[in-house]
């Protein structure tokens, strides 16, 4: 991997900007899930274990240019002081002054960079302004690598540049699954509609082994068989794109896997009576809500043939009991199988983080990205800006 980390770099007595994603949820000016900084304390203690100066830079929101009071970063200090366990400065402006003020052992966050016009715009002026505030440039917020920003691409290339703990765990996990993955590697593709998913998709069958199809969009490749799916959620229209699909993973070598078995429902609702048909019975009137029994069956039997499995998007309404049952049962066996050591796991995108948090077996999967757009622009094979700047 062509990019450096934090141990290839001499942090003692310099001004460290490291580029972070603190775009946590924010009620009545109170951080309700702190998850995201949680994840970049690692890289600002290590940072200050070597003697470096962190200034954090990030954005909040969409203020699309302007100084949006709402968005401004001052209000996640406290999460950050408590999580760090340092006191953070914030400095809304005058931030040269603020860096040259900075204490050793003292952490500094600079106001929301997407105030500044500049920023969204990957403007060089910009990144040059950032650029003259620190002696080097970590970028830990992977999530936002696939937008070529001024504080994610340009100013990587106006100095000493690297990637923090979180974007170097997450570009290993990535590498692991997709880029030089053990075989056979299976792919788990769920959620909704394939409109969304069209790139994805078509990468992955010229990548992996096996392709594994759930959820809605399963519906449209049903359909495209000739097999009827009643009122289930279904793109008609894309039916010759997923025959496309499934004639250019035949070429490729690639197993496409539907399911065999469904679980059906009139309406999409808790305690909706529900019913385990065979994949060609679904009435008229009826929705296909959640793969059966069957399928997960082989579907278990198929991730205990492979050495890798990357995942997103469930294999059914997950949010609505009882059709979150195939994509917890597949997810406890993913576990399972990831707990032993047999089975390299990467999961990720928005739902499927839900879902398997829901599940319980998140902590049991080799690497959860909470990347979500980024996690997925990489899963369609496209270069992120943010990691390219770096050099890898
Ligand atoms: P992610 O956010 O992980 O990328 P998606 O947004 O693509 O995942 O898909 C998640 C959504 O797909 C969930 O809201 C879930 O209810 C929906 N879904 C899954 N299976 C079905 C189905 N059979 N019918 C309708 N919606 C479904
Ligand atoms: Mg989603």
């Amino acid at each position: 991997m062509a990019w450096k980390t934090i141990d290839d770099m001499d942090l003692g007595g310099k001004r460290v900007l490291i580029r972070v994603d603190i775009n946590v949820p924010v009620e009545d000016g109170r951080v309700t899930d702190a998850t995201r900084i949680e994840r970049i304390v690692p890289t600002i203690r290590d940072v200050m274990d070597k003697g470096g100066k962190p200034i954090l830079l990030a954005h909040f929101g969409r203020p699309k240019g302007k100084e949006v009071p709402e968005m401004s970063l001052a209000q996640i200090v406290p999460a950050l002081e408590e999580k760090i366990g340092a006191n953070v400065r914030f400095a809304a402006r005058g931030f040269a002054d603020a860096v040259s003020a900075l204490p050793a052992g003292e952490v500094l966050l600079l106001e929301n960079v997407r105030f500044h016009p500049g920023e969204e715009k990957n403007d060089k002026g910009f990144a040059s302004e950032l650029a003259e505030l620190g002696d080097v440039y970590i970028n830990d917020a992977f999530s936002a690598a696939h937008r070529a920003h001024a504080s994610t691409e340009a100013i990587a290339h106006l100095m000493p540049s690297a990637a923090g703990r979180l974007m170097e765990a997450e570009l290993k996990a990535l590498e692991a699954a997709l880029g030089d993955p053990k075989r056979p590697v299976a792919a788990l593709v769920g959620g909704a509609k394939v409109s969304t998913k069209l790139d994805l998709l078509e990468n992955l069958v010229s990548r992996v082994d096996h392709l594994v199809i759930g959820g809605g969009m399963a519906n449209t490749f049903l359909v495209a068989q000739g097999i009827e799916v009643g009122s289930s959620l279904a793109e008609r229209d894309m039916a010759e794109t997923a025959r496309r699909i499934v004639a250019k993973a035949e070429s490729a070598g690639c197993t496409i896997h539907l399911p065999v078995d469904i679980v059906i429902a009139q309406e999409f609702k808790a305690g909706a009576e529900s019913r385990s048909v065979d994949v060609a019975d679904c009435p008229e009137g009826w929705m296909i809500l959640d793969a059966g029994e069957q399928t997960v069956e082989r579907l278990v039997e198929l991730f205990g043939d492979c050495a890798t499995l990357i995942w997103n998007g469930p294999l059914g309404a997950f949010e609505i009991e009882p059709f979150d049952r195939a994509t917890n049962a597949a997810a406890r066996a993913v576990a399972d199988r990831s707990r032993e050591g047999k089975l390299t796991s990467v999961a990720g995108g928005g739902d499927t983080v839900a879902a398997l948090n829901k599940a319980g077996v998140a902590e049991d999967f080799t690497y959860v990205s909470t990347a979500g757009g980024a996690f997925l622009e990489w899963m369609e094979g496209k270069t992120l800006p943010g990691v390219a700047a770096l050099g890898g």
